[in-house]
């Protein structure tokens, strides 16, 4: 039987392979990147170790938790939360804090949030067709800019005018901007869930996780394709049969067979410019972009 391959060595595409090869499967992970751990690695820098970002580990759920523990061992550390955002040159405690944003944001930018949001409750956008519509009409357009803006682009890598206003209702559901504000004077009593105050972290930073279960499974045989990509998926009629990949180094082709194919790469990519089967509907629109997971069911 030809391998299983995974495409995109991020944290789900190293999951699908540690959980596959538990189960005694061979399976070859490809990666465009030269490191493992997608969005979640960690980088060295002049000696040190860098996140791209801050990746809190949180579950409830068990076999994650599992995975979490089995993997890491002793490797895990407990680490007391300090979370600012840096904004216009000055820290901001992140839950923000409602008297340091107002005197740090000074009266001119205060003034400028609380006519913006004036408007948008005075000429209220009913109907809003993306993110960026979605929460201006919510918060007003200053905040939208200060606060989501930038934040939201670098998270999920596209403009907010591409990804829809349904998938912000459902993200940013039941927060309002008084809700905020009295969150920020009155404490939650617990409820924001994501704002514990101690919580799990790799000792050599998030990229560690991903690191061990690469050696795990260079341990256990497998392959990993580090600086290569998928640049084509071909099918029969019902099946994955085979990937075309290139590396990026050399900027040779190669086209291999596989049993199955899991897919952890945007499906954006994955449509647009991999997969060419018939039966993949290329027709939808780009503001619907964001919703695509749930219609697309191909691999
Ligand atoms: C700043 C920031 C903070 C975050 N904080 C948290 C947090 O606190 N807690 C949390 O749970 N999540 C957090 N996240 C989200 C988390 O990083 C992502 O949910 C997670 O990385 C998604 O994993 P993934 O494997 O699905 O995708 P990715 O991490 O994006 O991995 C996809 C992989 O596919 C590879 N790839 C793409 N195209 C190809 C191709 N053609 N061929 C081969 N490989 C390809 C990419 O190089 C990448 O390595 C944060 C994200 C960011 C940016």
């Amino acid at each position: 039987m030809p391998p299983i391959y995974i495409l995109g060595a991020g944290p789900a595409g190293l999951a699908a392979a540690y959980m596959l090869t538990q189960q005694g499967q061979t399976v070859v992970v490809v990666e465009r990147d030269s490191k493992v751990g997608g969005l979640a690695k960690s980088i060295e820098y002049q000696g040190f170790i860098l996140d791209l970002g801050p990746h809190r580990f949180y579950t409830k759920i068990f076999p994650v938790i599992k995975l979490w523990n089995e993997v890491l061992g002793s490797d895990r550390v407990t680490v007391s939360r300090l979370t600012r955002i840096y904004y216009s040159g000055k820290y901001f405690s992140y839950p923000l804090k409602a008297l340091e944003v107002l005197f740090a944001l000074g009266i001119v930018e205060n003034t400028r949030i609380f006519f913006a949001y004036l408007v948008a409750k005075l000429l209220p956008n009913r109907h809003p067709k993306n993110f960026s519509e979605w929460v201006t009409a919510k918060f007003g357009k200053r905040l939208f800019e200060i606060f989501f803006e930038a934040y939201t682009e670098k998270l999920w890598g596209m403009p907010c005018t591409e990804i829809s206003a349904e998938w912000a209702d459902q993200r940013i559901k039941g927060l309002s901007l008084l809700k905020a504000i009295r969150t920020a004077f009155l404490g939650d009593n617990g409820k924001v869930k994501s704002l514990i105050g101690q919580f799990q972290f790799p000792r050599l930073g998030s990229g560690q996780l991903y690191d061990k279960i690469s050696d795990y499974l260079l341990c256990h045989n497998q392959e990993i394709l580090l600086n290569t990509e998928v640049v084509r998926v071909h099918s029969d009629n019902s099946r994955v049969t085979q990937l075309t990949l290139r590396n990026r180094q050399t900027g040779v082709e190669s086209t291999v067979c596989c049993s199955a194919v899991i897919s952890s790469v945007p499906l954006n990519t994955l449509v647009e410019q991999i997969i060419t089967p018939p039966h993949v509907s290329k027709s939808y629109h780009w503001r619907d972009r964001s919703n695509f997971a749930t219609q697309f069911s191909f691999i």
